[in-house]
């Protein structure tokens, strides 16, 4: 995963712990390197509670690993195509389809 604002490729680290460090930015898990950890408008979502940028965002929950506290990530509802299609047409339009095609097949 590159860093989410220069777009840096991660290397592999040679011993101990990366410099680079793990966010939630916008719901999303993001690494950022470390030339743009000296940036001040990192944009990076903060924990509720201790307002640390530690966080870690998985299985829809994003964790904070500084305090532990753990809230749901917000995510935007999905548009669910099915239950528009299932719900079908709107009310009234198959009348007038009706009564269109009786006008052309001269029903009327
Ligand atoms: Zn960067
Ligand atoms: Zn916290």
């Amino acid at each position: 995963m590159p860093c989410y604002r220069c777009g840096a490729r991660q290397t592999d680290p040679v011993r101990g712990a990366s410099p680079w460090r793990r966010g939630v930015r916008r719901e999303t898990q993001v690494l950022v390197c470390p030339d743009c950890q000296r940036l001040h408008d990192l944009d990076l979502d903060t924990c509720a509670g201790c307002g640390s940028v530690a966080l870690i965002c998985r299985l829809g929950e994003v964790e904070c690993r500084s305090c532990g506290a753990v809230r749901m990530a917000e995510t935007p509802a999905p548009v669910d195509s099915g239950a528009l299609l299932a719900s079908g047409p709107p009310p009234g339009l198959s009348a007038e389809v009706e009564a269109a095609l009786n006008r052309v097949l001269g029903r009327t």
